[in-house]
């Protein structure tokens, strides 16, 4: 506000002030008319009327201020209303208007306007806008600070607050994780007491199963139906051939035989049977492959060896219960394959049984428990979120009073004609397609970056997408003093370092004290 008033007292005196012309108030004593004038830079002394007589005398071209005699001369406009103007003398009457009173061409023909009011007054007009602004930005900004002071204090307190209430719930999830421990004993010595049993009825099934295909074959080979079979008798049977000749001799035959010339049924099973199940085909199966043919499709007999057995009563109720099994199927499938790998045999028959009532309680009852722990230990996790955060907004640096912490939980965006530019304060910058496409990055927080003697003034957003063999990207981003926070602009200076304004009152320094005249139609 001062300024245009400064501005205003000069050029009052200058109409008073009689000088040559192209000549400073600030000059004028040098061109005293009743004397001899010495060239300003003393190089030489002339009488005066040789002053602004279009020749150049001195070197520094200081006799000839109003002309343009001397090419290294200067011209002075007074420019009354606006501001004071030196030119080079080139430009003195070469027929366009220099000075806004148009006082350089008084010689050339060119009539210059005066616009130095008009100038003046715009002037002034966007020094008041201009003192407008920052004093309205000031006062928001004082407003801001306040707002943080408080904000500050309650996160302060809510900090406090969660720490303590954090020392509770690890309690409470330390109670939980013994309680669900306790809970899973029962239920670990239950599933793997049902597990056992399971393997043991499969077991038992099994030697059932090779019983009767092994009391089976007996009743094959024994074609006399004398209740032993003998070394001729499984001779009939050349497929059990040892040496690779395709015959079973004798002394072969006596061999499986575990050397005597025939067994009973019990020896056969206990002594012959496993050396030759392997090889032994049924008289049943006419061919080597099952043949698929209708009756045989009630009997599972694809499997090597065939396992002739009709569905038991058991299997029916197995298969009734694969439903019913099936939701469990997956947790108990990893830990029964987890623990012990097994034979590749009938899938239906590998399905454990539902666990009993007690045994499904345990594991309900630990469940329960799992999950109570598992919420509480969630809960834990976010509260120390959220303590994370508060102390990091807390002990952030949000400028000398911490006026630009407003900024921090805020984007910003501005459209140009081909991108959409975003700014998150202390976080980061992006652009993205006007026309949709995945954004890049432009920079995460980095630091504070203005000059050392106004740190706040800029910030710099670092590690950005990486350019083609260039460097990653990165944003500077200027802060304006404004009433509003916004994007002002954004360019890319120099390839892949992009700059940024944004206008925010936290910028805004504060105003000088208004000149006391102005005071009164100032008045807010
Ligand atoms: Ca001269
Ligand atoms: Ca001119």
């Amino acid at each position: 506000m001062l300024l245009p008033l400064l501005l205003l007292l000069p050029m009052c005196w200058a109409v008073e002030v009689k000088r040559p012309r192209g000549v400073s108030l600030t000059n004028h004593h040098f061109y005293d008319e009743s004397k001899p004038f010495t060239c300003l830079d003393g190089s030489a002394t002339i009488p005066f009327d040789q002053v602004n007589d279009d020749y150049c005398d001195c070197k520094d071209g200081s006799d000839e201020p109003g002309t343009a005699a001397c090419p290294n001369g200067s011209f002075h406009c007074t420019n009354t209303g606006y501001k004071p103007l030196y030119i080079p003398s080139n430009r003195v009457n070469d027929g366009v208007c220099d000075c806004c009173d148009g006082t350089d061409e008084y010689n050339s023909g060119i009539v210059c306007e005066n616009t130095c009011k008009e100038k003046g007054r715009k002037e002034r007009e966007s020094l008041q806008q201009m003192a407008e602004v920052t004093r309205e930005g000031f006062r928001l900004k004082k407003i801001l600070i306040e707002d943080w002071k408080k904000a500050r204090e309650e996160k302060q307190k809510k900090l406090i607050e969660l720490q303590a209430g954090k020392k509770s719930l690890e309690d409470q999830v330390e109670t939980l994780r013994t309680v669900k421990e306790e809970a899973e004993k029962p239920e670990k010595e239950a599933k793997e007491q049902h597990q056992r049993l399971w393997e043991e009825q499969l077991a038992a099934a099994k030697v059932q199963r090779e019983q009767e295909l092994a009391a089976d074959a007996f009743q094959e080979l024994d074609d006399d139906m004398d209740g032993t079979v003998s070394v001729t008798e499984l001779q009939t049977h050349p497929e059990l051939d040892t040496d690779g000749d395709g015959v079973l001799s004798e002394a072969e035959a006596q061999a499986l035989l575990s050397g005597d010339t025939q067994t009973d049924a019990t020896s056969f099973f206990d002594r012959v049977w496993a050396a030759i199940r392997d090889k032994y085909r049924s008289e049943a199966l006419p061919t080597d492959l099952p043949a698929p043919s209708a009756p045989d499709l009630t009997e599972p007999k694809e499997e090597q060896p065939p396992v002739p057995s009709p569905p038991t009563e058991e299997e029916e109720e197995e298969e009734e219960e694969e439903e019913a099994e099936e939701e469990e199927e997956e947790e108990e499938d990893s830990e029964v394959q987890g623990e012990q790998p097994k034979p590749a045999s009938p899938a239906e028959e590998d399905k454990m049984p539902p666990y009993d009532e007690q045994t499904q309680a345990f594991i309900d009852a630990a469940q329960e428990a799992r999950n109570k722990f598992e919420e509480a230990e969630r809960s834990l996790k976010d509260m120390e979120e959220s303590i994370r955060n508060l102390e990091q907004e807390i002990s952030f640096d949000f400028g000398p009073n911490g006026e630009f912490a407003y900024l921090y939980s805020q984007c910003y965006e501005l459209t140009t004609n081909e991108y959409v530019y975003r700014l998150c304060p202390f976080k980061l910058v992006s652009q993205k397609p006007k026309l949709g496409g995945s954004p890049t990055s432009l920079g995460t927080w980095g630091s504070w970056a203005g000059p050392e003697h106004d740190r706040f003034s800029a910030m710099k957003y670092e590690q950005g997408t990486g350019c083609w063999q260039g460097p990653n990207r990165s944003t500077t981003v200027r802060l304006l003093c404004g009433k509003e926070t916004m994007v002002t602009s954004t360019t890319e200076p120099s390839r892949c370092e992009y700059l940024m304004e944004l206008m925010t009152p936290a910028a805004c320094l504060e105003p000088p004290p208004e000149a006391p005249t102005e005071d009164d139609h100032d008045e807010l």
